[in-house]
């Protein structure tokens, strides 16, 4: 029997290492906007400290992480003292927490009626602080330790939809007004990939991302960032009677000019609260919101019964934080295997024990690489956390140490492939010149087409939809096609006979002659799918395209130099070599020329008709009123104009609308035409 006071070093131990852990990890999310864990990890670390805490008080010191707002400012800023402390928020996870809240503070409040709160979007970005003085910006700081914060004035005035001077007739002379940096997700996918592009190491998400471009020491490297900003809250104000509650405070900072966020309601009770919390996770998950939430705010709205709630330490006991369910869960690892894709990586995939996570079974995990099994140090028999977001591969973010089992086994490198038993080489990406950093290192089967596995994805990338779009020639169809040997490449597929399909068990008649058919009418194709469809590394649909609108046929393709593809809009070095290395093997040109034998024509589609903007190459950023992207795309392409994804000498105009990051600073600095919406509706008016 454990005795009370093995209990209580037992307890003491606990929290000793829950405290270190969570230091650990507040500066590594807070300092370096570098998380090692997901928030739902993190959050599970912190309930267990509170828990803990909570049934101990004597336990409780003033520097435990449940006590303190933030990390301490980065030694690298200047500092401002915040006049009225920036706190966190409680958190309340279920609906019962909800409730108990609610009748806390009613209980405080001396109150038997329901309250009304303000209910709004918890926005998943960094908590700012910015301040006006005779109605012009004078500084802004971010959150920091709560007391203080780090000066970033010059880098929030980059921010375009944030105004430099306050609009209106009612200005205070001196007005804080608060609020949360974020990047929308479209410009954070955009960001991210213009990074990898450029050798630069992707952002784990939209929130490290916002933090780190705005805790930039240079400002120019900030303005290239597509950071926005909503308003939620007043710190001090001078003058009295501007609002009396915080709808008011809100309503009434829109009006000096200052963006705030329009899915804020005001709602009645616990009940009105929830019922809000669940539209409003509804509307996260149906994707009809553009930036990252992770749960919604519930503040007392009237602003004396706030006062006389008052504030505790790290939160004030007026508003609570209701979090969205973690999509993640615990299992075990029973196995991990290797799977080879099209280009031959070999990717470590967990085979997991089933486990449901919101609705959906989970069996696989991917694992990513050898460096990611090393960093998590998994191991088969392991008990992890799985989270599952949207439609991606469920992934595995961390392993729960203390249920480890003595009988673990470690998984490691294979030296072949598991496949077709070729070597496995590393390919190792490099950054930077002078001083060069390994980006990535991923293992690679050498076998080529000769591997059955890099066969299979090659031919059902072949088939898809995108590409040749041979109707029911899945990627299962594949497989069983390639293991009876009826075909070895994707020109293989037009030799197919029925005889050939007659004897597998499955086919009937109707199906073979439907998958004859499909096969028969794939070979009227436009040149882009053709392009597309030959799997050339980092050519994809809108890279195609822009190659089937430069060369007339695929022999031009086949001869075009680098120099020449690099002067193609969205083509860089790599990309560039990637084409010519893929033309001049000839394997690839083998199995180009048999296709084209058998009567695969891929046809040049009209390019638009000559029109005011032939010539013209345009490309969008930010949000536009008027049209979505694509109407605005249509457009000009209707006037014979292209566009491209990305900013370069070779563009002509940019367009930006609101919330313009990178692309807009990029322009600029290249004098490229920037057009604003008007000026672009303008021009295509004629
Ligand atoms: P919090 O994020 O739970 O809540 C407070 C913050 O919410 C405010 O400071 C403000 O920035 C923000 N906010 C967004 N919308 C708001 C609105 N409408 N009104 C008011 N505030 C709004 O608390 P926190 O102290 O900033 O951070 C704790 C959380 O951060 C954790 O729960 C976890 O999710 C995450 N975190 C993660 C790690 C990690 O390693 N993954 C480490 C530390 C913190």
């Amino acid at each position: 029997m454990t005795t009370s006071k093995e209990k209580a070093s037992e307890r003491a131990r606990r929290i000793k290492e829950l405290r270190t852990e969570i230091i650990n990890h507040n500066y590594r999310y807070y300092v370096l906007d570098d998380p090692t864990v997901t928030d739902a990890a993190y959050d599970r670390l912190m309930r267990e400290l509170t828990a803990i805490e909570e049934e101990f008080p004597e336990l409780i010191t003033p520097v435990s992480p449940t006590q303190r707002v933030g990390a301490t400012p980065s030694k690298d800023f200047k500092t401002i003292t915040h006049t009225l402390p920036m706190l966190s928020l409680a958190n309340a996870f279920t609906d019962d927490e909800v409730e108990a809240f609610n009748t806390r503070i009613n209980k405080l409040l001396n109150n038997d009626k329901d309250i009304t709160f303000s209910a709004e979007p918890k926005i998943d970005g960094l908590a700012v602080e910015v301040v006006y003085v005779d109605g012009l910006l004078t500084e802004a700081s971010t959150r920091g330790d709560g007391v203080v914060g780090e000066d970033v004035t010059h880098n929030i005035k980059t921010i375009r939809s944030l105004p430099l001077e306050l609009t209106g007739d009612k200005i205070p002379r001196r007005i804080e007004v608060r609020g949360e940096v974020y990047i929308p997700m479209k410009d954070f996918e955009e960001f991210n990939k213009e990074r990898e592009a450029a050798g630069e190491a992707p952002f784990a998400n939209p929130r490290n991302a916002a933090a780190g471009s705005l805790r930039q020491l240079d400002p120019t490297i900030t303005a290239k960032r597509p950071l926005n900003i909503f308003c939620y809250g007043v710190g001090t104000v001078t003058g009295k009677g501007w609002f009396k509650s915080h709808s008011e405070a809100l309503a009434y900072i829109k009006t000096l000019g200052i963006r705030t966020n329009p899915l804020t309601r005001t709602v009645t009770g616990a009940s009105e609260a929830l019922a809000y919390h669940r539209k409003l996770e509804a509307m996260r998950d149906s994707g009809e919101i553009d930036y990252d939430i992770d749960g919604t705010v519930i503040k007392v709205n009237d602003i004396d019964l706030q006062e006389t709630l008052g504030v505790l330490t790290r939160s004030p006991r007026w508003a609570v934080a209701v979090k969205f369910a973690p999509e993640e869960g615990e299992t075990i690892i029973e196995d991990i295997t290797i799977e080879v894709g099209r280009t031959g990586a070999l990717t470590p995939v967990a085979t997991l024990k089933t486990v449901n996570i919101k609705g959906v079974n989970i069996t696989h995990a991917s694992l990513h690489n050898m460096d990611e099994i090393e960093r998590l140090d998994v191991r088969i028999g392991d008990t992890v956390v799985v989270e599952r977001a949207g439609d991606v591969i469920p992934k595995i973010t961390s392993v729960i140490k203390d249920k480890r089992p003595a009988n673990t086994k470690e998984f490691n490198s294979p030296e072949v492939c598991p496949i077709c038993g070729s070597k496995v080489e590393l390919k190792v990406t490099l950054k930077g010149k002078a001083k060069v950093e390994v980006l990535g290192a991923i293992l690679h089967c050498t076998g080529g087409l000769k591997c059955p596995a890099q066969r299979k994805g090659a031919i059902a990338h072949f088939t898809s939809k995108a590409a040749m779009d041979i109707d029911g020639f899945g990627a299962k169809t594949v497989e069983s096609f390639v293991e009876r040997e009826l075909i070895k490449n994707s020109a293989d597929i037009y030799d197919l006979k029925k005889k050939d399909l007659a004897s597998l068990e499955g086919w009937k008649e109707k199906s073979i002659d439907n998958l004859l058919r499909s096969i028969e009418a794939s070979k009227e194709t436009t040149l882009a799918r053709f392009i597309y469809s030959l799997g050339v590394p980092a050519v994809g649909v809108s890279t195609a395209r822009v190659l089937a609108d430069a060369f007339d046929s695929m022999d031009a393709l086949a001869e075009a130099t680098k120099e020449e593809l690099e002067e193609l809009p969205d083509i860089g070095k790599e990309t560039a070599k990637n084409i010519t290395d893929f033309f001049s093997d000839a394997h690839h040109t083998e199995v180009i020329g048999r296709l084209l034998a058998r009567g695969v024509r891929p046809t040049k589609e009209a390019t638009a008709k000559a029109g005011r903007l032939t010539g013209k190459v345009f490309v969008f950023t930010g949000t536009l009123d008027g049209f979505t992207r694509s109407e605005a795309s249509l457009l000009v392409e209707r006037l014979g104009a292209k566009t491209a994804s990305s900013v370069n000498k070779k563009i002509d105009y940019l367009v930006a609308g609101e919330a313009s990051g990178s692309k807009y600073a990029k322009a600029k600095e290249l004098n490229i035409t920037i057009l604003t919406e008007p000026e672009f509706t303008k021009l295509i008016k004629g």
